[in-house]
């Protein structure tokens, strides 16, 4: 057999791949990684495909694979396939997709083991010792061994057959194993006569018929009695891989609700399917997507499949993964960036031997190896964290789809305000429309009122927070009831002018303004971090007027406490969130109501369910819609009615103050009617005019450099490269650029983007591939992009 093999390398250079022959003696199949002489060196490679040896004289011998590097850590041939759809489809090196799949990206270690002989040649005391040492851990770094002890010692025991060297991955599964009790019989013998103890054991043990043996021995149950209840045959103890800090204990349980109509006609139409369609789950907020998520779940893990729900961001959205492990205990794997390698390794090997069938987490989980996919979540389905922004730049619900193909499964992309284009293609017949128009329990949604901001302003009343929004506020309050404050930018002021000379102060290295933070009492740059300290003067024209001006989320803090002394109040931004589940510690804290008012970024809008909130403030509507760019009246529809969705959703009803300068804008029309259909028509109309997708593709080129003039060079030649394979190829691509972004320069590096779009872009992106010129450092190719 011949195998061809994708050389582990980000080199660019590297990513044909190369044919090595294969020993008989190793087992290999496609998305085995394996060890393989290459140049001077070994290198890991992946296999991507097997073929027989054609027999075909060759004018060189093929070299052969040297070992296998993993058994577990392989890939299976959907991942191969999924990874080869990424390159092609993204533009992007196929190691570099194949890379996402794994959870060490790279390395290759040399391990030292005791050689199997029995006899060993005669050593000092000190030789022993280190035998000894190696013994122990049956196998060790031999980087780490030769540091300990030296490396011309640690090379003669291996010229002296002592030991010997193989390589491995880095991190290698250490698979720590666990023992379980497992049931397996009803003791209709009597077995267990006068054994009390047991005899409960046993009767729980039937019925959540299995617990790891740690949680019994935690709920009281004595090592003897789990190991002896283990040797009468009515129960087994077996070892399963350990399961990881965040995986709560099997003992934890939850109750269904009874579904609603509508919910029973979504579980019932999406658990039909045979086709493997994609679902566009339109539910309002509050109409109880997570349950139809959870029963559509229980019925794939009934017939042994498993499940991935993907949400948008792990430490703001505890709280569903919270509800799916009271619901599914130990079933349930958590996937983030936040474990640790181990931990993700832990988990990842649970979904891959079926041990757990249930894997949530972030956009990267949806690289999470499986078994067999039965079904694929993706909550908040329009949320822009779904596409990655550095390369591979992939669009998680476009690989889900992809993963969910060669399985034949279906896709649910659940959302209160569907992603326009998901939307159409529901509406074009490409995907399944399935919807939730009510609320759970006839609750109402909440009433929204709009306040036109420049009637506040005539009326002399300057600060951000209207006379209706203080007044709703006081209400709520005096009702003991709590409410939300969305204002969609963090700091304290935004900007920092001169009054005599309109002086902003500006980043050192970016082209935006510096935002002052009161608590750090400094300026500071919100897309490199960097800081300063408040100017005293001028320094263009050195007047002392220097004010502040624009508001953020931390002087609406300030102001709060001033008016509401009494209330207790929390802000959820990015400077709040940062440390290690901060977000989800503050979340959680409100729901227990040990705060009033939760006050922040859209961080408060990404759909939390929180049951005693009956006010939300939205501060500054428009702040995205006025952005140049043709999604704008998207996101900003989405922000706001999500945000308004967390009102009213338990048993008090939900009031909504947004304060706007466009209170006749349709966006700000159709939030305030919470009409997704009113909104979707007129948004799909616009973009049919200006040829905006879903009508066409786009292709970003992203041109930077440090060097202005050599950018534009850059950008140009790009754009006339673009431009003439257009015309030669008659290609219906429109190019678009070069030209300044929004921001014109970032971390010292100008930028200007160059646009393709069309309905069809497959001729473009063959070009693209085959153009050396673009593949540069400094040009950024963005397939798909969300801006
Ligand atoms: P969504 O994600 O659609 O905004 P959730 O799934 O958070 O809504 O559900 C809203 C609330 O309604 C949750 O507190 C949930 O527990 C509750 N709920 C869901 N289904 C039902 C039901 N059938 N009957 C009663 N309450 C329900
Ligand atoms: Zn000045
Ligand atoms: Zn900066």
């Amino acid at each position: 057999m011949i195998a061809e093999i994708i050389i582990n390398t980000t080199a660019k250079r590297l990513q044909q791949t190369f044919s090595y022959s294969v020993p008989p003696e190793l087992q290999i199949h496609p998305g085995s990684r394996v060890l393989v002489p290459f140049g001077a060196r070994h290198e890991e490679g992946i296999v991507v495909s097997l073929h027989e040896n054609d027999e075909e004289p060759r004018a060189f011998t093929l070299k052969p694979i040297l070992d296998i590097l993993s058994l577990q850590a392989g890939f299976q041939e959907e991942m191969i396939q999924t990874a080869l759809w990424i390159s092609q489809y993204y533009l992007c090196n196929v190691s570099d997709a194949l890379r996402l799949f794994m959870i060490e990206k790279k390395g290759l270690i040399n391990q030292i083991r005791i050689t199997a002989a029995n006899t060993l040649p005669p050593l000092t005391a000190e030789e022993y010792a280190i035998i000894d040492y190696v013994r122990k851990r049956s196998s060790v770094e031999k980087k780490s061994l030769e540091r300990k002890y030296g490396t011309t010692r640690i090379n003669e025991l291996v010229a002296r057959g002592c030991f010997h060297t193989k390589t491995v991955l880095k991190n290698q599964i250490a698979d720590k194993m666990e023992p379980w009790l497992y049931f397996s019989k009803d003791d209709t013998k009597g077995i267990l006569i006068n054994r009390k103890r047991q005899k409960a054991l046993l009767a729980y043990i039937k019925t959540v018929g299995s617990a790891p043996v740690s949680d019994l021995i935690k709920a009281g149950y004595s090592r003897e009695i789990i190991r002896q209840l283990g040797g009468t045959g009515l129960a087994e103890i077996k070892s399963k891989i350990s399961r990881t800090e965040n995986m709560v204990s099997s003992l934890h349980s939850d109750t269904p609700w009874e579904l609603t109509n509508e919910q029973l006609a979504a579980v019932q139409t999406i658990r039909k399917d045979t086709k493997g369609n994609t679902y566009v789950l339109h539910g309002v907020t509050g109409s109880g997507k997570t349950e139809v998520y959870m029963r559509l779940a229980e019925s794939v893990l009934s017939q042994g499949k498993q499940v991935f729900v993907l949400v948008p961001e792990i430490a703001l959205t505890g709280q569903i993964v919270r509800r799916f492990i009271r619901r599914f205990g130990d079933d349930v794997v958590i996937m983030h960036s936040q474990l640790s390698k181990g931990e993700r390794q832990n988990n990842g090997l649970r979904m891959l031997n079926g041990e757990s069938h249930i894997c949530i987490g972030a956009r990267s989980a949806i690289f999470t190896a499986a078994q067999c996919i039965g079904l694929i979540i993706i909550d908040e389905a329009h949320d822009t964290s779904y596409k990655q922004d550095e390369s591979p730049r992939y669009h998680a619900v476009a690989v889900a789809r992809k993963r969910a193909a060669y399985y034949g499964c279906p896709v649910i992309l659940g959302s209160a305000t569907p992603a326009i284009s998901d939307y159409y293609k529901a509406l074009q017949g490409d995907y399944v429309l399935v919807e939730l128009k009510e609320r759970v329990m006839h609750r109402p949604l909440p009433a929204v009122t709009v306040i036109d901001m420049r009637d506040e302003l005539a009326r002399g009343n300057y600060r951000v927070l209207s006379d209706a929004m203080v007044d709703l506020l006081k209400e709520t309050l005096a009702a003991k009831q709590q409410a939300i404050i969305l204002l969609n930018r963090r700091g304290f002021a935004t900007f920092v002018m001169c009054r005599k000379c309109g002086y902003v102060v500006k980043c050192d290295t970016c082209d935006v303004a510096m935002v002052y933070h009161k608590n750090i009492n400094h300026l500071k740059c919100h897309y490199c971090d960097a800081e300063k300290v408040v100017p005293e003067i001028c320094p263009s024209c050195g007047s002392k007027y220097i004010k502040f001006f624009g508001t953020g989320t931390e002087k609406v803090e300030y102001q709060l406490h001033e008016l509401f002394p009494e209330s207790r109040i929390i802000r959820l931004d990015q400077d709040t969130a940062s440390r290690k589940n901060s977000g989800d510690r503050i979340i959680e804290a409100f729901r227990r109501h040990e705060y009033d008012i939760l006050l922040g970024t859209q961080m408060v809008a990404k759909g939390h369910d929180f049951s005693g909130v009956s006010a939300v403030g939205i501060l500054s509507a428009d702040s995205l819609l006025n952005l140049p760019a043709y999604w704008a009246g998207e996101r900003t529809f989405q922000l706001l009615t999500q945000a308004a969705g967390r009102a009213g959703r338990g048993d008090i009803s939900g009031h909504v103050i947004m304060q706007t300068y466009a209170p006749d804008h349709y966006v700000i029309q159709c939030a305030k009617n919470q009409n997704y259909q009113e909104f979707y028509e007129k948004e799909i109309a616009f973009r049919k005019e200006l040829m905006y997708p879903p009508f066409h593709h786009i292709i970003r080129f992203i041109i930077t450099d440090e060097n202005e003039e050599f950018m534009w060079k850059k950008g140009n030649e790009a754009g006339q490269a673009l431009r003439q394979f257009v015309k030669n190829h008659h290609s219906t691509a429109e190019i678009i650029g070069p030209y300044v972004d929004i921001i014109k320069k970032i971390r010292n590096k100008y930028r200007i983007s160059l646009l393709i779009k069309g309905t069809d872009l497959n001729d473009v992106k063959q070009f693209i591939r085959d153009e050396q010129s673009f593949w540069q450092i400094g040009i950024v190719i963005d397939v798909d992009p969300s801006f």
